[in-house]
């Protein structure tokens, strides 16, 4: 049965809807949103290979995932896995949304795991399209930006504001202004001394290696096209979503 929020959602991945299924069909008991069924069914394939005939419950509990068992009959090969299969749910929760299933991250304020898109959308604000969530640097970087009315992509905000606190540490004049050049960021202003130029040169080689939407290091296999595989893939995973039930 599929859960009725009070806030937009995105659409969870197609892959969890099946899972979610599935394990209604195996009779695994479930308490947790949609987001955690393709978690939920690999612990499920392990705890019926472990115990064939077993009783699986599965609960989410402040954004951990409780994996519980009972009866069946023990089967050699995995008797001594119940342990790390916890380990293995709970690690995979907790970088999973709950709702959709994409990438997420632990948030303090809900008690739970949420992709930045779900994250926005529960917040009531503008929703970003799906992407990977940021790195802990980029939020407070892309703060102290805004207070100096920079903008940039804000993947790469924490480049920039590296940039930033570099010239204002120099003596030197330091107004400055980038531009998004794609897969780079540049820097411009009327400046011609060294630490000027140097510092021109090193914002256009760091955003050129960084996925200017979450900040990570862009891999060897998708250099100049400044988005990583990761936020790439999530683009060809679809952006639908839901609106809020209203009762
Ligand atoms: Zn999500
Ligand atoms: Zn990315």
């Amino acid at each position: 049965m599929r859960e009725l929020f009070q806030w937009p959602t995105l659409k969870p991945l197609e892959e969890c809807m099946v899972a979610e299924m599935t394990l209604a069909n195996l009779g695994v008991r479930t308490s947790f949103w949609t987001g955690w069924s393709q978690i939920g069914m690999a612990v499920a394939a392990v705890v019926f290979a472990a115990r064939p005939g077993a009783v699986v419950s599965l609960k989410s509990k402040y954004g951990s995932l409780k994996v519980a068992y009972s009866h069946g009959s023990p089967f050699r090969p995995y008797l001594a896995f119940g342990d790390e299969l916890q380990i293995l749910a709970d690690g995979l929760a907790s970088v999973t949304c709950e709702v959709c299933g994409r990438p997420g991250e632990y948030r303090g304020e809900y008690m739970g795991v949420y992709c930045e898109t779900d994250n926005l959308l529960r917040t009531g604000a503008e929703p970003v399209r799906p992407q990977m969530p940021y790195l802990l640097e980029i939020q407070p970087a892309a703060d102290e930006l805004r207070l100096r009315q920079l903008t940039v992509p804000k993947g790469w905000s924490q480049l920039a504001y590296e940039i930033v606190r570099a010239r204002e540490k120099s003596s030197l004049a330091s107004v400055l202004r980038f531009v998004d050049a794609g897969d780079r960021l540049k820097l411009t202003g009327e400046h011609d001394d060294e630490h000027w130029a140097r510092l021109q040169v090193e914002v256009e080689e760091s955003s050129a290696a960084t996925c200017r939407r979450c900040g990570r290091e862009l891999d060897e296999a998708t250099p100049g096209q400044g988005t990583c595989a990761g936020c790439r893939w999530l683009d060809t995973r679809g952006f639908e979503i839901v609106a809020a039930f209203v009762p």
